[in-house]
């Protein structure tokens, strides 16, 4: 039920968003989502078509752009892009990395 939490929580704020702005509704809404968020954005969007009903979201578009998972590796110092199925460095295959972006899940624009 991971997705219906995000998808009520990006109703939330947006909700929010639209009280303070004064807006009437938001046409589309920017989420980037890191590889490693595990964040299935299929279903982000239909548990948000279900709740977004008799709100001012109603019309409202998720759009999701998928993050790369980066690491910067501290044995070789390098930085570089982790795939998905490994947790070491691209490089020297340490396991001493650290992840610079792509573990996140966040609202990145809107449209209104
Ligand atoms: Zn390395």
């Amino acid at each position: 039920m991971h997705e219906l939490y995000i998808a009520q929580n990006i109703k939330t704020s947006m909700e929010q968003y639209i009280l303070e702005n004064g807006l009437n509704s938001i046409k589309v809404i920017h989420l980037k989502l890191g590889e490693m968020s595990m964040v299935v954005p299929e279903l982000v969007v239909e548990n948000f078509d279900i709740i977004k009903k008799g709100s001012k979201l109603k019309d409202t578009v998720l759009k999701f752009e998928k993050v790369p998972i980066r690491i910067k590796c501290n044995d070789c110092k390098k930085e570089g892009y982790l795939k998905l199925s490994t947790i070491c460095c691209p490089y020297c295959s340490s396991m001493n990395i650290e992840i610079i972006s792509g573990d996140q899940f966040f609202i990145d624009c809107i449209e209104y």
